[in-house]
């Protein structure tokens, strides 16, 4: 800072100002402090909070006030009544969080164990990515607890799950994969996107790390992309380290809205979750469906393990409804809804729908389909802010003027 810069020229006034006014009063909302670099009182300074061995900032790859705040909080939601501290990593996707974990814990000859039904993202880097390093991974169907343990090998350093699986919502066993994982010396790894910490909180279930697309119920308006990485101190610090490394730093705009999506997360949670199970409810057993999944409904399959895991009488906001019919069919269905958006993504205000084996599963064969329950005509609907009476009016208007 040049102290006489009225002395000095134009173009030196203009990037050198005059100090900034200090704030003494608590902002009821966090700044955004949209920075890039710090500048240090000495070189000293500089050297020892680059290197980390003094507490501060130095460069926001490495870290960003914004951004840490965004993520100090959703450590604060997910160890809720933990006796021990939970810590939090900020990301700039769900995949930059899912990715640098991964990589935070695994090395070439590593194995994992994951579950055949997950996010496609997440399929691609294990199956892919991840194998193209030396990492192996084996798919099992993980509502066998059996089949999890029985994929164990000496090699094992990760079980992976989710809590609610996309896009039948199957709800994982969290206990039982922590203790298959812990019996074999490895950890447990959740994506817990579609829950969100108002509906479960894996890490009071054994849990090692819980990583969030924050782009989904956290930012909550489908306006920003992020994700979040929450655990305990000793092993968030070498998913910092890899993500430091990495680069998928969140920016603090975008740290700034994700904060501000934190605020009426169990609001929006809690109206979303209650709105999906009325609509489940209104399409369960109606005569133009031929299934509806959706764990608060008493014929899911998990719908007791939710109620246990979960507490709270909430189950998600997503559901996957299969109409009567093939592909034409469901495709139908969702392009007659009025309310209710064909789009991508989910756990933002406004209730959306995609045909699943065209869009999310397009991958995946007409037998692989069939194996994980999803019907040639399933749509899944993320359920939003709308009033429950307009959705369910727009859903059963949608099957009316489905042919037959
Ligand atoms: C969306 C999503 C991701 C990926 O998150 P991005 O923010 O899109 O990178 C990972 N897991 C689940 C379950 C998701 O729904």
């Amino acid at each position: 800072m040049i102290s006489d810069h009225e002395q000095a020229g134009e173009q030196t006034r203009a990037v050198h100002g005059p100090p900034l006014r200090p704030v003494v009063e608590r902002p009821l909302s966090p700044p955004v402090h949209r920075v890039a670099a710090f500048a240090f009182d000495s070189s000293v300074e500089y050297r020892d909070k680059l290197a980390g061995t003094v507490a501060g900032w130095s460069y926001s790859r490495v870290d960003n006030p914004t951004a840490a705040y965004f993520a100090d909080c959703v450590a604060a939601l997910e160890g809720v009544g933990l006796d021990s501290e939970v810590v939090g990593q900020p990301f700039a996707s769900g995949m930059a969080a899912i990715s640098t974990s991964l990589m935070a814990v695994l090395t070439a000859g590593d194995h994992v164990v994951a579950p055949a039904e997950i996010y496609g993202g997440t399929y691609s880097l294990l199956s892919q990515l991840l194998a193209g390093f030396g990492v192996t991974t084996t798919f099992v169907d993980s509502t066998d607890l059996g089949q999890v343990a029985a994929a164990i090998t000496p090699s094992t350093k990760v079980v992976y799950a989710e809590t609610l699986a996309n896009p039948t919502m199957t709800v994982a066993d969290l206990p039982g994969h922590a203790r298959v994982a812990h019996d074999a010396g490895a950890l447990l790894l959740v994506d817990s996107t579609f829950a969100s910490p108002v509906v479960c909180r894996p890490l009071e279930h054994g849990a090692d790390l819980v990583m969030h697309s924050a782009t989904k119920y956290l930012g909550g308006h489908s306006d920003v992309t992020g994700g979040v990485v929450v655990g305990r101190p000793e092993l968030m610090a070498k998913v910092r380290k890899a993500r430091i490394d990495l680069g998928g730093a969140l920016s603090p705009d975008d740290a700034w809205l994700l904060h501000r999506g934190l605020a009426t997360l169990p609001l929006r949670v809690d109206r979303a979750n209650a709105s999906a199970l009325a609509v489940a409810q209104a399409l369960d057993g109606h005569p133009r469906v031929a299934r509806v999944d959706h764990p608060g409904l008493t014929s899911h399959r998990d719908h007791e393990l939710a109620g246990r895991l979960f507490g709270g009488g909430r189950y998600g906001a997503v559901l996957t409804v299969t109409p009567h019919g093939g592909q034409d069919e469901g495709m139908a269905f969702a392009d007659a809804l009025r309310l209710v958006a064909v789009a991508t993504s989910l756990g933002g205000t406004h209730s959306v729908v995609g045909h699943i084996a065209s869009t999310t599963h397009r991958q995946m064969s007409p037998e692989a389909l069939a194996a994980a329950g999803i019907g040639p005509a399933a749509v899944r609907i993320s359920i939003g802010l709308e009033d429950a009476e307009d959705l369910i009016a727009d859903v059963l208007q949608a099957l009316d003027q489905a042919p037959g």
